[in-house]
């Protein structure tokens, strides 16, 4: 347990913990990706990314309302994970000289983003209806369906034209 965290007893304790976590998660998301837009030169994967930077900024607003609909603070506690997978992104980006090379190092970053978040939204979607919280099952289902999205799309761009300009 972290030096300032609460302490975590039941389910509900797990599941408030992972709702700060993401919350911070998603803010250092949006934080990041205006620097992704800046550094992607493909004009089809830099739509990509302002699009999820918008979403991202609603996702934002939405666990906001999930906090609200459950009674709790609107809180964040720091996500180590999150946190590493943006600066890896980042050093690795700052390496790369070749822009295509680049931009399929920008799709692995942000997918490497979206497997965090698919993985705690997933979870957070089956604590909350576990836990009885219909409402906010339903709006972190929401989000889940969104980062699925984004995943998906960043496969099918890289599969069809980023990684073969790369190897070019
Ligand atoms: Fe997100
Ligand atoms: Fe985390
Ligand atoms: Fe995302």
């Amino acid at each position: 347990m972290g030096l300032f965290t609460s302490p975590i007893k039941t389910l509900d304790d797990l599941f408030t913990h992972m709702l700060q976590d993401i919350y911070y998660a998603e803010q250092q998301i949006a934080k990041a990706l205006p620097k992704m837009i800046d550094k992607a030169g493909n004009p089809v994967l830099k739509q990509a990314f302002e699009k999820h930077l918008h979403e991202t900024e609603a996702q934002v607003t939405r666990l906001e309302q999930v906090f609200k609909l459950l009674d709790k603070p609107v809180k964040g506690v720091t996500c180590a994970a999150i946190d590493g997978i943006i600066s890896e992104t980042k050093e690795i980006m700052s390496d790369v000289g070749d822009q295509e090379v680049l931009d399929a190092a920008l799709i692995a970053g942000a997918q490497a983003v979206e497997h965090y978040e698919i993985t705690r939204y997933g979870t957070l979607t089956a604590f909350a209806k576990q836990l009885g919280h219909i409402g906010a099952a339903g709006l972190l289902e929401q989000t889940l369906i969104e980062e699925r999205a984004t995943d998906t799309a960043l496969t099918k761009l890289a599969g069809q034209e980023v990684n073969r300009k790369a190897a070019a």
